[in-house]
């Protein structure tokens, strides 16, 4: 079942225009919604912590900041954009105690409230509106009049009015240009910590390093196993971007497409897609999100170790190395 999009036309402004929006937050997101919201006419403060270093680019970007108590106790919306990790700490001193009917929410991530780390209250709106890119992009492609598709998910809905709520912000932020993509917070949370664990970030460093092992354990040179295993990841990547596989698969040799075609289901076999259901099902069991959490109040010690592992791994080595060659990098 394909899902519910918003364009600009089933978006008005006029829903939040004169409300007071606080921005938590002034990192790669909540620059970018807060320069966008400003820049459409919207009424804005940027809530920081105490001696935030932050406060200063938020000035210069001429915006409004105020520390996180004084910035949401006047507020009629209150967006979330610090890091996920810091959001129960942020909600249970700032805004719980602020939570009162006609107050909105808003996440661009769904993982505290659908795993409930934030329970707000029943009385005010819970909304997502969450811009499917880099907080650059969307600031970029606001400037330049387009905007970065984004979803909009309802947890709450008390004023009745919340959709509206949320499409308004979309187009606040220049997401309702391109398009709106109705969700849940169950669904975004979901989809989007099995894309990356599974796919995007966990997927596709496995799959790399697992083929620059096995070349240099067959003997050859690493430098050659860097390139061909990780390297050129981008130049693939890039055009499946563009314009999809069958764009990609037009651009790479009749040879290579036949041991795409060919070897690629034998890598992703039966036993990887079992693994991925079991992953999948982590996530939608909760025990992923429990165990991240414990990690996180545990002050990471596996997270710390492994990372640490990580970077010590040879490809880290080598692609150093060849990256010096590749100046036009930067
Ligand atoms: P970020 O790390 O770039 O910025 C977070 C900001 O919060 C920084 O200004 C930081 O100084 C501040 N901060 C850090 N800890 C804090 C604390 N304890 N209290 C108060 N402020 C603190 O984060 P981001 O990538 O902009 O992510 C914000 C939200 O947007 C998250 O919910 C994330 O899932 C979501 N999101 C991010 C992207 C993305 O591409 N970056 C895309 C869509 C949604
Ligand atoms: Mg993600």
């Amino acid at each position: 079942m394909s899902a519910t999009v918003y364009y600009e036309k089933d978006a008005d402004l006029n829903i939040i225009k004169g409300k007071k929006i606080c921005v938590l937050g002034y990192g790669s997101q909540g620059r970018a919604h807060a320069m966008n919201l400003h820049d459409s006419g919207l009424d804005v403060v940027v809530g920081l912590r105490e001696g935030s270093k932050t406060a200063a680019q938020a000035q210069a970007d001429g915006l409004k900041w105020e520390p996180m108590a004084q910035a949401v106790a006047s507020a009629d919306m209150i967006m979330f954009l610090v890091p996920d990790p810091s959001q129960p700490a942020v909600y249970e001193e700032f805004v719980k105690p602020v939570c009162k009917p006609g107050l909105t929410l808003l996440f661009a991530h769904g993982f505290n409230v659908h795993y409930g780390q934030i329970v707000p209250p029943p009385e005010v709106d819970v909304i997502m509106v969450a811009p499917k890119g880099p907080g650059k992009l969307v600031r970029d492609l606001y400037a330049a009049g387009q905007g970065v598709p984004c979803l909009v998910a309802i947890e709450q809905d008390a004023s009745g009015q919340a959709l509206g709520t949320g499409l308004a912000y979309a187009l606040g932020i220049g997401g309702a240009r391109a398009g709106v993509i109705e969700t849940s917070f169950k669904e975004e949370t979901e989809t989007d910590l099995f894309g990356e664990q599974a796919v995007l970030c966990g997927g596709v460093s496995a799959l790399m390093k697992a083929g620059f092992e096995t070349l240099v354990e067959a003997g050859y040179a690493p430098e050659m196993a860097y390139f061909e295993c990780i390297n050129e990841m981008k130049l693939i990547v890039d055009l499946i971007y563009q314009g999809g596989l069958k764009h990609m698969r037009r651009y790479i040799s009749d040879t290579a497409k036949y041991g795409d075609i060919t070897r690629g289901p034998r890598i992703v076999d039966d036993y990887v897609r079992a693994e991925m259901g079991r992953i999948l099902e982590e996530i939608q069991d909760g025990s992923f999100a429990r165990e991240w959490v414990l990690e996180n109040q545990a002050n990471r010690p596996r997270y710390n170790a492994l990372l640490k592992r990580e970077a010590e791994h040879p490809v880290e080595e080598v692609g150093d190395r060849l990256r010096a060659m590749m100046k036009w990098l930067g």
